[in-house]
C-alpha cells in the first residue's frame, strides 16, 4: 500500500517502464489517438477500478465515474462524455456498472442528512419510490439494498437509451448498444442484469 506521493511517483515510474518493456511503441501509439469501443459509466468508489476489472489497457474504455453511477438526464458532465463518446469516438457499447455495496445507494435512502450529495442521490430516492411494493416484500438490510442498486442501474441504462445523442445515433444507423451491469466487491464478478437496448424502442 502506497503512503506518500513519492511512493504513487515510484509506482508510475514502474508502470510506464513495465508498458514500454512489452510494448516499445505503446505510449506514442496512444499519443496520435484514443479510439475505445466501450463507454464505462460506473460509481466512484475506488474498489470499483474500471479498466481493472474488464481487463483493458489505457486507450479501450473511455470512463465517466460519479457517486452511485447515475445519468442524469440535466448533468452536464455526464451529458459532455455522452455526446463525445457517442458522436466523436462512436463507442459501440455504453456499459452502466453499479456494484453491490453501493455506499451512495444506501445513503440515498438511509435518511441522514449528508449535504450535496444528497441532491446528487435524488434519483435513486425516485427509483425507491417508484419499486416500494418490490423492495418492501424483500428482508430489510442487505437484499433490499443490493435490489435498489439493480433497479438503480436499469433506471440509468433507460436514462441513457432514452437520450437524444443515443437516439440520432440509432437514426443514422450507428451501432451502439447500452447494457446494465452489476459489480460483486467480493468476487470480482461482474452480473449482466439482462436489460441491454441496441435501437430506438426501448423495453420497458
Ligand atoms: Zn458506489
Amino acid at each position: 500500500m502506497p503512503n506518500t506521493l513519492n511512493d504513487l511517483k515510484a509506482r508510475n515510474r514502474v508502470w510506464a517502464a513495465g508498458k514500454v518493456a512489452q510494448d516499445p511503441s505503446f505510449f506514442k501509439r496512444l499519443e496520435g489517438q484514443q479510439a475505445p469501443e466501450y463507454l464505462w459509466i460506473g460509481c466512484s468508489d475506488s474498489r470499483v477500478p474500471a479498466n481493472d476489472i474488464v481487463g483493458l489497457d489505457p486507450g479501450e474504455l473511455f470512463v465517466h465515474r460519479n457517486v452511485a453511477n447515475l445519468a442524469p438526464p440535466q448533468d452536464a458532465n455526464y451529458l459532455s462524455v455522452l455526446q463525445f463518446a457517442v458522436d466523436v469516438l462512436k463507442v459501440k457499447h455504453i456499459l452502466v456498472v453499479g456494484h453491490y455495496g453501493c455506499g451512495g445507494v444506501s445513503a440515498a435512502v438511509d435518511g441522514k442528512r449528508r449535504g450535496l450529495v444528497d441532491h446528487w442521490l435524488h434519483p435513486i430516492r425516485e427509483v425507491e419510490h417508484d419499486h416500494r411494493d418490490e423492495l418492501d416484500a424483500l428482508p430489510e438490510g442487505r437484499p433490499r439494498w443490493d435490489r435498489l442498486v439493480e433497479l438503480n442501474v436499469v433506471r440509468q441504462v433507460k436514462n441513457v437509451a432514452a437520450d437524444v445523442f443515443v437516439h440520432d445515433a440509432w437514426a443514422r444507423g450507428q451501432p451502439l448498444s447500452v447494457h446494465g451491469w452489476v459489480y460483486t466487491l467480493g468476487t470480482g464478478l461482474v452480473t449482466d442484469l439482462g436489460v441491454t437496448v441496441s435501437g430506438p424502442a426501448v423495453r420497458r
